[in-house]
């Protein structure tokens, strides 16, 4: 049997008592830090490289039961929100049967909508984990590589806008990459008035 009839697409994952969700590898940035550029999809064991967008089923059933977890997670390997409508009815479905739902994005959604998305997250996600990456724009666009211009003034009004629909929001920034300073990042949070959080350099969570 070839490794493509073997290969069975890891949709959902548990990590830490949360149930993580990887609904697409597609992604708006090219981070020079993502596993996926360097050849590794495997996160703690799991190969989350798919071979397609699962639909909305496969993405409900691999949630399992709400109540097992403390948190549903959209996460990746891949950019959540490139896939925003399929993830607002999954993630409201999964709410209405007692989920709390966080999203982790780079949160360029309304760069690539070409509109402001924050409202359509109202009582869709409880928690926004927002990479930052890094404190100014030469930085974040020397290890994001982003494909659309304006990155990263677009992820600074993503957070300030998304305040207004989503209880909890956090910035978080990758420690221990050149050039990044953790404690200007949190500064960045601070000024915007959301939470901050460091990660550390290949740790999902
Ligand atoms: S946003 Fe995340 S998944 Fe996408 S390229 Fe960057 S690190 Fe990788």
């Amino acid at each position: 049997m070839s490794e493509l009839q073997t290969k069975c697409d890891v949709i959902g994952y548990t990590l830490n008592g949360n149930r993580y969700l990887n609904i697409t590898n597609r992604c708006t940035l090219r981070c020079a830090f993502c596993p996926k550029f360097n050849g590794e999809w495997t996160v703690r064991d799991h190969d989350l490289r798919l071979m397609r967008d699962p639909p909305i089923e496969k993405i409900i059933e691999a949630a399992g039961a709400p109540g097992d977890y403390k948190e549903i997670v959209f996460c990746g390997l891949g950019e959540p929100t490139m896939r925003l409508y399929t993830l607002i009815e999954a993630a409201s479905h999964l709410r209405s049967r007692g989920a709390r739902v966080r999203l982790n994005t780079d949160g360029l959604a309304n760069l690539v909508y070409g509109r402001d998305v924050t409202s359509d997250l109202n009582n869709v996600v409880d928690s926004l984990s927002i990479s930052l990456n890094a404190q100014d724009r030469d930085t974040y666009n020397r290890h994001c590589r982003p494909k659309l211009s304006g990155a990263y003034e677009s992820v600074l009004d993503f957070a300030r806008r998304a305040r207004d629909f989503v209880p909890q929001i956090t910035l978080t920034a990758v420690d221990g990459l050149p050039g990044v300073d953790i404690g200007a990042c949190r500064k960045v949070a601070d000024d915007i008035g959301v939470n901050f959080r460091h990660r550390v350099l290949g740790v999902v969570g």
